[in-house]
């Protein structure tokens, strides 16, 4: 199945959407010192976004499976959530580990990023999580190449993670991007039949995110609908870029 190619300059656009999301995860990880709300992280967010002319696709999102739209340009996940936690009063403490993922759209066209970062001074453990994390979506955007596979993309982050003994987010994964913040297909973060099925081509938009837990993978969801948490209540990494393949390779369209 073929995944939707874009034009130089729908790229282009893309780029600027993603250094929009850029510059909003830096804005907000940069105020994710202790004490900080993360309602006020989000309001730095929308800053950025506001001038630079671009809009949120995250506030107002409301998928078939959320009980309410999404209040927040950021999700913002600290500790035990791994995913989709909504801005709120909540503050951030010293040694807390928290997601942050942004979305822009300028122009119609999409880019969506993760960070995932220590508040204060890492524990050690976390700081092993994160970088085995990043490393792993570093090895998913360079498997992201003419000719390969979402499977090809999907197992070269999951040998990564089970390399560290990690396991991943169950039922979840990054995804087609483009003219929406979400489309088709799943791009799963392990090999999958269906990742077999996609070849990538010139010009494919994708958003690769590994989320990645200590425990087994299993999960939970607050009781605000929104927020995931992994079931055994321990810390989870997430991090994503989104990323065209090109003929001079992968190029991040998030990158700062
Ligand atoms: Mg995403």
């Amino acid at each position: 199945m073929e995944l939707p190619i874009r034009t130089r300059t729908e790229l282009e656009t893309m780029r600027e959407a993603g250094r929009v999301v850029a510059a909003a995860l830096a804005a907000a990880a940069a105020a994710a010192v202790p004490g900080a709300k993360l309602a006020h992280l989000d309001d730095i967010a929308r800053t950025v976004l506001h001038e630079a002319g671009a809009s949120s696709p995250f506030l107002g999102y409301q998928p078939s499976w959320a009980p309410s739209p999404f209040n927040g340009v950021l999700c913002l996940s600290p500790n035990e959530m791994v995913v989709h936690g909504r801005p709120s009063g909540r503050r951030v403490k010293e040694g807390d580990l928290l997601s942050i993922d942004a979305g822009a759209a300028v122009d119609g066209w999409h880019g969506d990023a993760a960070v995932t970062v220590h508040v204060g001074d890492p524990r050690p453990a976390d700081a092993a999580l994160r970088a085995t994390a990043e490393e792993a979506l570093a090895a998913g955007i360079a498997a992201a190449v003419l000719g390969a596979t979402l499977a090809d993309v999907g197992a070269a982050i999951d040998a990564v993670v089970r390399r560290d003994g990690y396991a991943h987010l169950l039922d979840h994964g990054g995804h087609g991007i483009g003219r929406s913040m979400h489309e088709s297909p799943f791009v799963f973060n392990e090999p999958t039949p269906d990742g077999a099925r996609h070849r990538l081509a010139a010009g494919n938009t994708i958003a690769i995110e590994p989320m990645v837990l200590r425990g087994d993978g299993r999960y939970r969801y607050k009781r605000d609908g929104w927020a995931v948490y992994a079931a055994d209540g321990d810390r989870a990494v997430h991090v994503e870029h989104t990323v065209a393949v090109t003929d001079d390779g992968p190029l991040i369209l998030t990158a700062a």
